[in-house]
């Protein structure tokens, strides 16, 4: 019976799963096939040619965006592993989104701790949690304002921690439940896998997150990963 159980939970899982991606791809699909329609009419000035066909490309590309998070979130790569400095990740990864930040008016701010800390990780994996953790601090300030980002050590754990802090809208209590569930969104074009994907990949790398709300306001994400020596 146990079994049997188990078995079921998966499918509604995966039946789950499977309703998200499908109202997910239907929309831009029905958006495409409209404006292909609109592009095979004869009667079709060159302007309006032009602009139909970056909508498409731009549906397009928004599809194979959400394949590949898809992917990732249905059947995560096996992290491979190796010994990195985490400093580098972070510098690496908040000058990969300075230009995105600047756009958003956003200053970022870090606080390495000294010495270097370790880590025996995925980098790119590891550099995709932060980069879904930053978007998700900009998208939380749509008017601008400051994402924190520190290092520290946990000497008992012997872990690593990396704290994320926005000044955005904050996550309630309500939707503090369900914020790592797939396809969980509150946003109007969002896709809801983003810290599905984080919790996967942290989980891989045998550490964990948590999400405090700071006093005052915002929100503020703890990352801990093993520190190798
Ligand atoms: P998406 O960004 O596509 O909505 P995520 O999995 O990245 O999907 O996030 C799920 C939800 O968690 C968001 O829609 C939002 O409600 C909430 N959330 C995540 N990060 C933050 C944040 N920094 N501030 C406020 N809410 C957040
Ligand atoms: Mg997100």
């Amino acid at each position: 019976l146990e079994n049997q159980m188990l078995t079921y939970e998966k499918f509604s899982a995966i039946g789950k799963l499977a309703a998200g991606i499908a109202h997910e791809i239907r929309n831009p699909l029905t958006s495409i096939m409209g404006f292909i329609k609109l592009l095979r009419g004869r009667s079709l000035s060159q302007e309006n040619h032009i602009r139909y066909l970056e909508i498409v490309y731009a549906e397009l590309i928004d599809l194979s965006k959400l394949v590949s998070d898809f992917v990732l979130m249905a059947k995560p790569s096996y992290p491979e592993k190796r010994e990195h400095s985490l400093q580098d990740i972070v510098i690496d990864t908040v000058q990969f989104m300075t230009s995105q930040a600047n756009f958003n008016n956003v200053i970022i701010t870090t606080d390495l701790c000294e010495p270097d800390l370790s880590l025996y990780i995925d980098s790119i994996q590891i550099k995709q949690v932060l980069i879904n953790l930053i978007q998700n601090a900009f998208e939380a300030m749509p008017r601008g304002g400051q994402v924190d980002i520190r290092l520290s050590i946990h000497k008992e754990l012997n872990m690593a921690m990396i704290t994320i802090r926005d000044y955005g809208v904050g996550i309630s209590e309500e939707q503090m439940n369900h914020v790592f569930n797939p396809f969980f969104t509150t946003k109007e074009n969002g896709l809801g896998l983003g810290l599905s994907i984080c919790y996967r990949i942290i989980e891989n790398h045998g550490g964990s997150i948590q999400i405090k709300t700071p006093v005052g306001r915002g929100t503020q994400f703890t990352i801990s990963l093993p520190i190798s020596k």
